[in-house]
């Protein structure tokens, strides 16, 4: 940032102020007294509100020096000018000090702001430089204290609070960030509603005939709402500069009042400071309107784009559950448009089978006042085809405690889901053979007892001397054995009948509702079959042969194992590549 102001700048500072103090002093500066109506503060208190704080003691000096310089030429003359040179920049520096401390949002944007705008630059600063002002003045030219103080103080605050807004925006460069947002269409609306104003103006000043000073406030008004804090000020300086000027030539309703002319001039004041202060606050509120539906606009098209980008589908349902809002994700997952399912009922995104532990969880939401609610089923899609749906719900609460539908993330899970299940097969399969294991042949043997009751029978089979097959053959190959027994097994076994690897080189057979007869048929079928299918490794033939325990089932899962591998061990003992029965 430049340190300090360019000299070019300053000359600029020097002739705006000189020019706006002479005006205010050579036209309204009546009957040897003060000026009645005071520009140079506002043209200050606008440079310095837009300055930075160190380039103010360079504007501050300019400004003085084109006071005393103004005032020595046209006003008391050069004894009193310096003094009153120091009251005049002390006024605008102090208003543009407390204004700086308030600077909490844009100036003329909020109803807070204006009311600090009016307390320092209309009331505040220039009471305290009409008592010094004044004061001068009467040292110097021993003009009447009361009417120059009064005077003094209503130029100077009416002065500031008419074209300060004005001088601001200019400043501020307002101006062209206003015109670029707003675009042509707005800038020739602008240009028309400001010519109203300047016609309506010149029309009720501009004659002596009708009082119609209420009249500019309808083109000024309109031009506010529709142009906002530029066209305010705008307007305002509009209907200062005619009436005001109108006033003093002598011409106009206020010309028409009885009175000396600075009577009319004060009452003209008192009239542009009702105008100014009823078309401010509505500029204001309206500025601070327009910010919060900038906000709010920024703020929606923030989540708009949130819900729009995401992969989840974010869902809006009302209580009934029908749609009002669904992401565009449900494309990829639904095939559907989201405009065409916008009032349906959410339950045509849910399998039929799940529709009903869906609505529960939709009613358990509306219940659960506000607290999330998850729920896992199977979603199905336009097509038909089913996929695995995790969503978290939650009910929207209004301020008055009820509940007005209910909004949820919907995530597809099939792929975790798929590999849930899979862990889940795993933890029940042996890898070697693909049969169960231990634990899922024990849960298949429970269900069944708890199912059918203790009817069934139990066979235990122990390949016969296995050792000598990993020994003379290798692992390898001993696992491949048991392959073979595995598929022999199943070849064997009727489709009611389930087989396990429960051991090493053991395997259960469940045979419900088997009586021990037909069940050792069965496995005495199964014996034979291993015995007479060798394993094929790398081109030699391994036979082995199986000896078996089978038991009626009885008590639980376990206990039937151990009666069936007594049994088992008897076989064994008997010679092997035989069955033995429980006895
Ligand atoms: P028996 O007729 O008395 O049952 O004799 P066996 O040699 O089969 O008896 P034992 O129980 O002593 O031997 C079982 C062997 O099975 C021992 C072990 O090395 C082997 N074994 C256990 N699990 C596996 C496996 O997963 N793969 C292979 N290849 N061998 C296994
Ligand atoms: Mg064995
Ligand atoms: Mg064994």
């Amino acid at each position: 940032m430049i340190r300090r102001p360019t000299i070019l700048r300053l000359s600029l500072d020097f002739a705006g102020y000189f020019a706006a103090a002479s005006a205010a002093v050579a036209a309204t500066r009546l009957n040897g007294g003060v000026a009645l109506i005071w520009l140079a503060s506002a043209l200050l208190l606008g440079r310095l509100g837009t300055a930075p704080r160190r380039h103010w003691p360079a504007i501050l000096v300019t400004c003085a020096l084109a006071s005393a310089l103004a005032t020595s030429m046209f006003g008391v003359g050069p004894i009193a000018a310096p003094a009153l040179a120091l009251v005049n920049i002390g006024e605008a520096a102090l208003t543009a000090w407390l204004l700086r401390r308030a600077r909490s949002t844009d100036p003329f944007q909020s109803l807070d702001w204006l009311v600090r705008f009016v307390g320092a630059a209309g009331l505040l600063a220039p009471f305290l430089s009409a008592l010094c002002g004044a004061t001068i003045v009467h040292l110097a030219t021993g003009g009447d204290w009361t009417s120059n103080a009064l005077g003094w103080f209503v130029g100077h605050s009416l002065g500031t609070l008419t074209f300060a807004p004005l001088a601001t925006f200019l400043m501020r460069n307002d101006l062209s960030r206003w015109r670029s947002e707003a675009g042509s269409h707005h800038t020739r609306e602008t240009v028309l509603l400001l010519g109203l104003v300047l016609i309506t103006s010149v029309g009720v000043f501009g004659q002596s005939r009708t009082p119609l000073l209420f009249l500019p406030l309808l083109p000024m008004i309109l031009t506010t709402f529709r142009v906002g804090r530029f066209g305010a000020a705008a307007s305002l300086v509009l209907l200062a500069v005619i009436g005001g000027g109108c006033t003093v030539a002598g011409v106009g309703p206020i010309a028409l009042m009885p009175g000396v002319t600075g009577a009319k001039l004060q009452f003209f004041q008192f009239y542009l400071a009702a105008t100014v202060l009823t078309i401010l606050p509505v500029a204001a509120d309206l500025a601070r309107r327009n910010q919060l539906f900038r906000a709010l606009r920024d703020s929606e098209a923030r989540y708009r784009l949130l819900a729009e980008t995401s992969t989840d589908i974010i869902l809006n349902l009302d209580p009934d559950g029908c749609i009002r809002f669904i992401s565009p994700s449900i494309r990829q997952l639904g095939g559907y448009e989201p405009s065409e399912l916008i009032g349906r009922n959410a339950a045509i995104l849910v399998a039929p089978g799940y529709r009903a532990a869906v609505a529960a969880s939709h009613a358990a939401t509306l219940r659960a006042g506000g607290q999330p609610v998850s729920l896992e089923y199977l979603g199905v899609a336009r097509t038909g085809t089913t996929c695995w749906i995790e969503t978290h719900a939650r009910a929207i609460v209004t301020d008055t405690g009820e509940v007005d539908g209910i909004v949820s993330i919907v995530r597809d899970i099939s792929a975790r889901k798929a590999l849930e299940e899979k862990l889940a097969a795993d933890a029940l399969t042996d890898p070697v053979t693909g049969l169960a294991n231990r634990r899922a042949f024990l849960s298949i043997v429970d269900r069944q007892m708890a199912q059918g009751g203790a009817t069934g029978c139990i066979a235990l089979f122990d390949l016969d001397h296995f050792k000598r097959v990993n020994d003379g053959w290798g692992h390898a190959a001993g696992d491949q054995v048991l392959r073979t027994f595995a598929e022999v097994a199943r070849r064997t076994l009727r489709s009611g009948d389930h087989v396990a690897r429960i051991g090493g080189e053991e395997f259960a057979v469940l045979l419900p509702s088997s009586s021990i007869e037909q069940a050792e048929l069965v496995c005495e079928r199964l014996r034979q079959a291993v015995a007479a299918t060798p394993t094929a490794h790398e081109g030699f033939s391994i036979r082995v042969t199986v000896s078996g325990g089978v038991a009626p089932l009885s008590g639980s899962g376990d206990e039937a194992l151990r009666v069936a591998d007594m049994a088992l061990y008897r076989a064994k003992a008997a010679g092997r590549d035989q069955l033995a029965l429980a006895a």
